[in-house]
């Protein structure tokens, strides 16, 4: 219902701003009065402007009154709105998922491709954006060159700040400041170290994200690897079965979104380094899993 709340809000301001629209040339270009939202997608490489909103109805309206523009993007946690000169139907390929996005157009088919389904891995995650767990701006993020071939797990035992647990969001995103700080101003690098951190509330912190290269397996690795990091220290236990199944969801939404190689190795931090990463416990379980 969201989907269509948000047609509504995007209607009601076409009426509102129809007289805007009328005198600068409605004929031209007759943007349609309901927008449809597919979530977590983004139509990619046919932005004309990108601007920094307070909302998605403002994003709606920028493109109601701009005569090229034919759909729009907008990111709820950065709040970045991009207008489109295309739709998805004209270039499918491109249409592409990305968590934290909503895509308008049009076409009333276009909720055909929300990701509201439960059998899509992505939609029965929960991410916790960098702006909502509090992260400083990244220096210098610097874009994977390929499309990454490893996943890489951690527990953040052995970061200084994280032998210990969390199992709610405000701990969960203290921690992953502290993580940061710790990276950042010890460390002397450019961002939090982990591509994602799942913690003890079942969530999903995003670090670097799936398309920056992480600071977390060493030079021979970090430019293919995305690093997922549990919170806590699988010595002697095991993550509980809900967190163990988040990481598998995670790693599964990596490939759905194309983000992640759908021939990815899987391994653990002491596979590919000298470091007893990411537990004997954790370790043991992925050893289990496909991909390993
Ligand atoms: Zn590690």
């Amino acid at each position: 219902m969201a989907k269509l709340t948000s047609g509504f809000e995007i209607f009601g301001l076409v009426l509102f701003f129809g007289m805007v629209i009328f005198v600068f040339g409605h004929q031209c270009n007759p943007l349609p009065k309901t927008m449809y939202a597919a979530e977590n997608r983004t139509l990619q490489g046919y932005t004309f402007a990108r601007r920094p909103v307070r909302s998605r109805v403002i994003c709606g309206r920028d493109c109601s009154i701009d005569k090229r523009c034919k759909s729009f993007n907008f990111n709820d946690c950065s709040k970045i709105c991009e207008l489109n000169l295309a739709t998805r139907q004209e270039h499918p390929k491109v249409f592409n998922a990305t968590l934290g996005s909503v895509y308008f157009d049009g076409d009333e088919d276009t909720l055909l491709y929300s990701l509201a389904d439960k059998a899509y891995a992505c939609a029965g995650l929960t991410l916790v954006e960098r702006c909502e767990w509090g992260a400083r701006k990244p220096r210098f993020p610097k874009a994977m060159p390929d499309t990454p071939d490893h996943c890489i797990v951690h527990h953040t035992a052995g970061h200084s700040t994280g032998s210990g647990q969390c199992y709610a969001q405000d701990t969960c995103s203290a921690m992953m400041r502290s993580f940061q700080n710790y990276d950042v101003d010890t460390n002397g690098w450019n961002d939090i170290g982990y591509n994602f951190v799942i913690g003890g509330d079942e969530r999903v912190y995003v670090g670097r994200g799936w398309n920056v290269i992480g600071a977390h397996a060493g030079p021979s690795y970090n430019h293919r690897a995305i690093g997922i990091a549990v919170i806590g220290n699988y010595k002697n236990v095991l993550p509980n079965s809900t967190v163990l199944d988040v990481l598998q969801r995670l790693m599964a939404c990596g490939v759905e979104s194309g983000n992640l190689s759908p021939s990815y190795f899987l391994r653990g931090h002491r596979d590919v380094r000298n470091t007893t990463c990411p537990g004997d416990l954790l370790h043991a379980k992925i050893k289990t899993w496909s991909h390993y």
